[in-house]
């Protein structure tokens, strides 16, 4: 019965296990590690340890596997491996299976960090990285060589949020033998199920819309049980990012209202797209749910239609009109999270992609009159007005 479970009864009931006090919301089983009965039941857990029998919290614990299960069941993946951050799901994810000499193809527009660990880490230890620019599925071809070991992309690229095609992605790599991991972040479990759609292993941050209200950090690895167990568990337990029992407990009660959270978010996000459309100081409004984005038929197949519940605009002054427009507004705050219940603006040239070099801002589309808006759970009606008189100041 639970295999027909719809998402929002799986992102309510996924993955519960109650104590003997039969409590109604999830305990937090705040220990380090687990007692046994003699030193026989110590003597055979550390042999095989069964279903339900834990060990110690860095190989696992009763909240996080709760955790664990309820999102797997909301992606409909096999199994999962939870984490201390979305950074070490997606560097345990790549480095738990990758060894020298193996190649990895990567879209090069993604969050700085996931930059960072395939440029600048994986390359340290031998590992072949090879950038594309993911919109294109003919440098994908051209890149993804026979004997390719691993392909990873960001679904929604951030922040000019271009849409990679996962499913004729995952077919390239697949007729070359290569795995594919995504992180779909921006895309949300709620929006796109990238396991369905192709992909092998798929990672988020729990930090954005799983908490989704700015709290904890945290990240999830989703696959086969066979890569969870066999590869991902034995490198995260024993290099240490494993997720920590109470911020299981935050993500857990995060997923309950997660689908009604950021499907009011993306509505916003559309409403916001469609009023700001043409707006004298604008040069572009970019969200992936409006008719108006490039790729919209591609949102359709892959998304529902639905674009997500983050958009950019660009101002057409430039860097000095961006900070007027983020100075003057009331209600969204200045800073560089996403998914929360509030709405938070960021200036990626000057902030999360100050890093890069002018040319490589310069092809990512990253202007300096570029805002990155991630809508959170305000009245719409008051973020399109707050918005529209701190662009009126801005001109
Ligand atoms: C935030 C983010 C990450 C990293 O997540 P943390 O929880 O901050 O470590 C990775 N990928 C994308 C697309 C993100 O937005």
């Amino acid at each position: 019965m639970r295999d027909n479970w719809n998402p929002r009864t799986r992102a309510v009931h996924g993955g519960t296990r109650r104590s003997q006090y039969g409590e109604v919301s999830e305990a937090i089983f705040l220990t380090q590690g687990f007692v046994y009965d003699s030193a026989e039941a110590a003597a055979q857990r550390f042999e095989a340890a069964g279903e339900d029998e834990f060990i110690y919290a860095r190989y696992g614990n009763p909240t996080v596997a709760m955790f664990e299960e309820r999102i797997a069941m909301l992606e409909g993946a096999e199994d999962g491996f939870a984490t201390a951050s979305g950074m070490a799901a997606v560097s345990g994810a790549l480095t738990s299976m990758l060894k020298a000499g193996d190649r990895v193809v990567s879209s090069r527009a993604l969050f700085g960090s996931c930059l960072y660990v395939l440029e600048d880490i994986l390359t340290r230890y031998g590992v072949e990285v090879v950038f594309v620019d993911g919109t294109d599925l003919d440098q994908w071809r051209a890149a993804i060589t026979p004997g390719t070991t691993a392909v990873f992309f960001e679904s929604i690229s951030n922040p000019t949020l271009e849409v990679i095609d996962i499913a004729a992605v995952s077919d390239l790599a697949h007729a070359a033998g290569a795995t594919v991991l995504v992180d779909n972040v921006f895309a949300t479990p709620v929006f796109s199920n990238a396991i369905q759609q192709g992909a092998d292993v798929v990672i988020y941050s729990a930090t954005k819309h799983i908490d989704g209200q700015g709290r904890a950090l945290g990240g999830i690895i989703l696959g086969t049980r066979d890569f969870i167990r066999k590869t991902v568990e034995p490198y995260m337990k024993h290099t240490g990012g494993s997720m920590s029992p109470f911020t299981a407990w935050v993500m857990l009660k995060g997923l309950e209202t997660l689908d009604l959270r950021v499907r009011a978010q993306a509505a916003s996000a559309l409403a916001l797209a469609d009023a700001l459309q043409g707006h004298s100081a604008l040069t572009r409004v970019i969200y992936p749910g409006h008719p108006s984005h490039a790729q919209h038929a591609l949102v359709g197949a892959q998304m529902d239609g639905k674009g997500g519940t983050v958009l950019s605009i660009d101002l057409k002054d430039g860097q000095a009109a961006a900070f007027k427009f983020l100075n003057a507004l009331t209600i969204p705050v200045i800073s560089n999270n996403l998914g929360d219940a509030k709405s938070i603006l960021t200036h990626p040239a000057t902030t999360t992609h100050q890093r890069l070099p002018q040319d490589q801002k310069d092809a990512l589309g990253i202007t300096p009159g570029l805002v990155r808006m991630s809508v959170g759970l305000e009245d719409a009606s008051d973020l399109i007005a707050d918005i529209r008189q701190a662009l009126d100041q801005a001109q």
